[in-house]
């Protein structure tokens, strides 16, 4: 079949974090399922807030989403003492 470059044109979802780089190694179909990196790291996130998702806040590299456009969001009940 039709190899494509690693990253790019799959149907994975491969979103970043915007604050660790983990990548989001599951299908792009996962949703509302948290994305979920090879390193175990699973997360959720939204359209940033702070740049509307352009990824730029006042001429800079938003620090919010870090220029992926999409903010981590914190759910409280996912904390876990330790
Ligand atoms: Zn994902
Ligand atoms: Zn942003």
């Amino acid at each position: 079949m039709n190899e494509q470059p690693r990253g790019l044109g799959k149907d994975l979802c491969g979103r970043v974090h915007a604050h660790t780089g983990a990548e989001c190694y599951l299908p792009d179909t996962h949703y509302p399922r948290p994305h979920h990196s090879l390193t175990d790291e699973t997360w959720h996130d939204g359209l940033c807030t702070q740049c509307a998702g352009s990824g730029i806040l006042a001429d800079a590299l938003c620090p919010a989403c870090n220029g992926t456009a999409f903010e981590p969001l914190t759910l409280p009940e996912t904390y876990q003492a330790g």
